[in-house]
């Protein structure tokens, strides 16, 4: 019960924007400063990529 609660919560975060999110790739491109990082929600599944 507390673990579906838990999840209900996070729910609402997501939909406002507070998203779980967690590096799962960072690439650098060679020749440029500049590099990519991936993050996805650990709760709803949002992918976001930012540069670094
Ligand atoms: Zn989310």
């Amino acid at each position: 019960m507390l673990g579906r609660l838990t999840i209900l919560i996070g729910r609402v975060f997501c939909r406002l924007g507070f998203h779980n999110f967690k590096v799962i790739d960072s690439t650098l491109s060679f020749g440029s400063a500049r590099g990519i990082s991936t993050f996805q929600c650990q709760r709803c599944g949002l992918v976001y990529r930012r540069p670094i």
